[in-house]
């Protein structure tokens, strides 16, 4: 630690972490540079104290001789690694890692970790909710929420790590390494940042490269990339989802069985957690709980009153029989493919917007057994509806209200509108929780 107090930093990207991080840093001694491309006045005095404190800062571009002038690099998540100074810098053998890596040297507790393609913040959450519920402490974050670098700087107690990680946090890691492991799913994603699915896989299974025989690794049995990679985990690995998984959904009720460990009986009876994805997320918390120690009063008390997050298969409301629900946070085929599946029921599905370069493919089937109807709009609306049309009657729109309109006048009582994008929001709106809101906001203006 003393050491890296008389390195020379340089910290890439100033928002909520990056930020943090200089903080914690310039209290310790370190010599900081930060570097951003957004320039001082566009952070409306949000560096004023980071300059007051001695950060030398580097605004409106990045400069090479700051990168190569460094003993470390620092990089905010978001940051692409490929960008020249940061090539240039690796290439020089300067040591680069994130924000999450940095932090977790700074701490040492117990930690959880989850990743996957879909379900993190969800199956974190709930997590962080059964240890408070059994007493614990945790901090629960990392990429929701708070990042880890600024709950050191609060300096709040906490007794677990709970973090949801992405790809990118584990892409900059070297020497995180979680007590339990969590990887729900490997489906395509973010291929405009990798260059294969192989290389997205082999970034989701990092998270268990550095664990030992001690640590625990969680896996969705009934994923094929997880299952297919498991005799790569050096971990106790566990299993959820496939009949001879350790955590299994029979009827109404998750059943637990881990050697060692009595047998646990979880009732989904009360919970509002619906969806056969959810059932996968909550059998990972639940093994996860299970691992820390955790009893089942204390995880059935979750699960019972855990109330999930917006966007996420939201039932918006009932009109004239028809069910709308937004399922805005859906930005991949993944997700989308487990909102039909929950559905017994004629869905109407809207999709589109900006193209992650992925397959649509795996829609054709669960769309095909149970869609009435597609109604593609935004960027990749062209895309995907010249691939759904010769499987189901679709519909090509330049926005969401135009699809919206055509869905809903479509639909008869009994049936669903869903929202269910399978694409990011940024084509024409600011995040996916202001498409999803404009979603609602088109559902209360049906009227009566
Ligand atoms: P993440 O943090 O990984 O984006 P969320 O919990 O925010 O995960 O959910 C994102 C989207 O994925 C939502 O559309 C949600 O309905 C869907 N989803 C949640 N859990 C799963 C899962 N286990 N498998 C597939 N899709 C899921």
């Amino acid at each position: 630690m003393r050491k890296k107090e008389h390195q020379k930093i340089l910290v890439v990207g100033l928002g909520v972490s990056g930020r943090a991080v200089c903080e914690l840093l310039l209290g310790r001694g370190a010599e900081v540079s930060a570097t951003d491309l957004r320039s001082f006045s566009e952070f409306g005095g949000a560096l004023d104290s980071l300059g007051k404190a001695g950060a030398i800062l580097r605004l409106g571009g990045h400069r090479l001789e700051d990168f190569l002038g460094a003993d470390t690099i620092i990089v905010s998540p978001g940051i692409p690694l490929d960008i020249e100074p940061l090539a240039r810098a690796r290439s020089a053998g300067i040591e680069i890692i994130g924000e999450l890596e940095w932090a977790w040297r700074q701490v040492s507790l117990p930690a959880i970790a989850v990743t996957g393609a879909n379900g993190k913040t969800t199956t974190t959450a709930l997590i962080g909710e059964m240890l408070k519920q059994a007493g614990k402490r945790p901090f629960v974050g990392g990429n929701i929420g708070t990042p880890l670098s600024r709950w050191i700087l609060s300096q709040e107690r906490a007794d677990f790590l709970v973090l949801e990680l992405s790809s990118f946090q584990l892409d900059t890691a070297s020497t995180f390494r979680p007590d339990v492991g969590v990887l729900l799913n490997v489906t395509e994603d973010h291929l405009d940042r990798y260059p294969s699915f192989e290389a997205y896989a082999d970034s989701k299974l990092s998270i268990f490269s550095r664990q030992s025989s001690e640590d625990f690794a969680i896996i969705n049995a009934a994923d094929p990339v997880c299952a297919g990679r498991a005799v790569q985990i050096p971990g106790k690995l566990l299993s959820f989802g496939a009949s001879t998984a350790n955590a299994q959904v029979c009827g109404r009720v998750v059943r637990l069985a881990v050697p060692g460990k009595a047998a646990i009986e979880i009732s989904l009876e009360k919970t509002r957690l619906n969806g056969v994805h959810n059932r996968e997320n909550i059998m990972a918390a639940c093994l996860a709980a299970l691992c820390v120690g955790i009893d089942p009063q204390a995880m059935q008390a979750a699960v019972d009153t855990f109330e999930g997050f917006a966007h996420r298969v939201e039932w918006v409301r009932n009109w004239k029989g028809i069910d709308f629900y937004d399922d805005s946070k859906a930005t991949n085929v993944g997700a989308v493919v487990k909102a039909l599946e929950g559905f017994d029921r004629p869905v109407l599905l809207l999709l589109g917007g900006r193209d992650k370069l992925g397959a649509y493919e795996p829609l054709l089937a669960p769309l095909a057994a149970r869609a009435k109807a597609a109604f593609a709009f935004g960027e990749a609306g062209p895309k995907i509806y010249e691939l759904l049309r010769a499987t189901i009657p679709a519909g090509l729109y330049p926005d969401l209200p135009a699809a919206f309109h055509d869905a809903a006048g479509r639909a008869e009582p009994g049936d669903v509108v869903l929202l269910s994008p399978a694409c990011a929001s940024f084509d024409q709106y600011q995040s996916y929780a202001q498409r999803g809101d404009h979603f609602k906001e088109l559902v209360a203006g049906l009227g009566h």
